[in-house]
């Protein structure tokens, strides 16, 4: 009888380029792939709605593999419980011989991983584990004095050294030796979301957002031919100029090693911008892996502990996009319908809810990490704390961006604003910014009832976060 191994599959939905899977293959007579739904994510979120885009995202990526799995007489074992138990009790029913995975870096995997890890070698269990979500992993470029950076500029340029010399082309794989699993509840998406315990959701038109490898790659192609343009292209929220891939990597429906290639395949500005915005994200990875503290609290030692007054009835109108402010409110109700967000916006809107309405960040983190189908607990919180000015590398805390400029600046005719607040459609690209200064407005518009008002003066807000951090800043260096 030959040896068996089982490839627990987790952030990297895909048959393809797949470090653990294709050590698996080549090193096993028999291969099983599970996929656990952990019951510890998934048993709030059921509290909380009957349906779950990013559950969905998840279901369908997962009804691709095993359709694929099929077609090689095989299939994907799912179970819904907790990692530490499940992965245990199939090595132990399949009499499994080595248990493959890719590595995770942000806390809670991290603990789970190192506990299934104990259980499985008590067992007898061999354990592999391999590189696949990063091309540089958290520990393996350090400073000359063997510390952590903490600037991105030598950070990314360290890492660009590292992936020369890896020359890492894509892991191919033939996909044979695999078990035969003949029931698997993911044969159909509406059999696994059952089985899950969800609903499925209706798509959402403005949102690339169909699960899976070939969605992943679709909307990858679509991108390399546009690449030459991001670097400009990508400030302008109304442009669709950004390779809309984060949830696909999120999810690991495509590899970190494709979107290198592609970011390599050709020099232009958008080709060299767009493999530093891969950077910054195993930038944020690297960080938070080093200072898992980051979690609760600022990067900065002098900005540690800093209070925002919170006014929950300004956080409650950020959330629903009615401030007054029709940038924010648009990029706060794209949110809200499609779960994506424009980087510019992302870093206005934060900007904008600690800066100027003075609310903690913490509850803005929070908010973006139930409504973001890419959420990424490192990319997440490393983008607020750049944007609140608290983080590694951030914007400094005097940088408050100023909503009706940026509005100006980057949807000068209100496109995207328009876009989601059809409320604001007959206001002239010089009213749409800021229709509480503006003159002329429509004779049907009525400021207040159709749009809100602004909820602050933005000018006075700003002095007053100024003052809080300055003195803040103050106390702390006295300590
Ligand atoms: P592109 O512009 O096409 O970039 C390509 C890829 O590079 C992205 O898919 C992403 O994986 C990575 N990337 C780009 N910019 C950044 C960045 N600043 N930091 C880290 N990685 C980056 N990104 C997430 O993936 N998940 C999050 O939860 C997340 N939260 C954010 C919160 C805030 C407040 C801010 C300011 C940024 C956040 N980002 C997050 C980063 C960035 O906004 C998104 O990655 C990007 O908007 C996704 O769209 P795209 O795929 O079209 O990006």
């Amino acid at each position: 009888m030959g040896t068996k191994a089982l490839c627990w599959i987790r952030r990297d939905l895909r048959l393809h380029d797949h470090a653990a899977l294709a050590s698996a293959i080549q090193n096993h007579d028999q291969v099983y792939l599970a996929f656990i739904f952990d019951n510890d994510i998934l048993d709030p979120l059921k509290k909380r709605a009957a349906s779950d885009r990013r559950l969905q995202f998840i279901a369908e990526s997962l009804v691709e593999i095993q359709g694929t799995l099929e077609k090689n007489h095989s299939g994907l074992l799912i179970r819904y419980g907790n990692p530490v138990i499940e992965i245990p009790a199939l090595v132990k029913t399949l009499e499994i011989d080595t248990l493959y995975f890719n590595r995770d870096y942000t806390p809670y995997p991290q603990k789970r991983d190192h506990s299934v890890t104990e259980k499985v070698a008590a067992m007898g269990c061999k354990v592999q584990t391999f590189k696949d979500h990063v091309m540089v992993e958290p520990h393996e470029i350090l400073t000359a004095n063997k510390t952590p950076y903490q600037v991105f500029t030598p950070y990314s340029r360290a890492w660009r050294q590292a992936l020369e010399k890896m020359q890492q082309p894509n892991i191919p794989i033939t996909l044979k030796n695999l078990a035969p699993v003949p029931d698997s509840p993911a044969k159909s998406l509406s059999t696994l979301l059952a089985f899950a315990g969800f609903e499925a959701v209706a798509p959402i038109e403005a949102s690339p957002s169909k699960g899976g490898t070939q969605a992943g790659q679709a909307q990858l192609h679509r991108f390399s031919s546009i690449i030459d343009t991001y670097d400009h292209g990508r400030n302008f929220p109304y442009l669709d100029q950004t390779s809309r891939l984060s949830v696909y990597i999120r999810h690991g429906c495509i590899s970190i090693r494709e979107m290198v290639s592609a970011s390599l395949a050709a020099t232009s500005p958008g080709h060299e911008k767009w493999l530093t915005e891969l950077i910054w994200r195993e930038f944020y990875q690297m960080i938070f892996f080093h200072y898992p503290e980051v979690h609760t609290e600022a990067f900065q030692s002098k900005f540690k502990g800093l209070q925002f007054p919170t006014n929950e009835d300004y956080l409650a109108k950020w959330k629903h996009g009615q401030t007054g402010f029709p940038l924010i409110d648009a990029a706060m109700r794209c949110l809200n319908e499609t779960g994506w967000m424009h980087n510019r916006l992302r870093m206005i809107v934060a900007s904008f809810l600690s800066k100027t309405l003075l609310v903690d960040w913490k509850r803005g983190e929070r908010y973006f990490s139930w409504k973001l189908l890419d959420y990424e607990l490192a990319s997440n919180n490393g983008g607020w704390q750049w944007a609140v000015g608290i983080g590694c590398d951030a914007a400094p805390y005097f940088r408050i961006f100023n909503p009706t400029l940026q509005s100006e600046k980057y949807d000068p005719n209100g496109d995207f604003i328009k876009q989601y607040c059809p409320e604001l459609k007959a206001l002239s690209p010089k009213q749409i910014h800021n229709p509480a200064e503006a003159k002329g407005l429509p004779l049907a518009f009525r400021l207040g009832v159709d749009y809100p008002k602004p909820i602050v003066d933005y000018k006075s807000q700003r002095q007053k976060a100024l003052a809080l951090y300055k003195t803040y800043q103050m106390s702390t260096n006295v300590l």
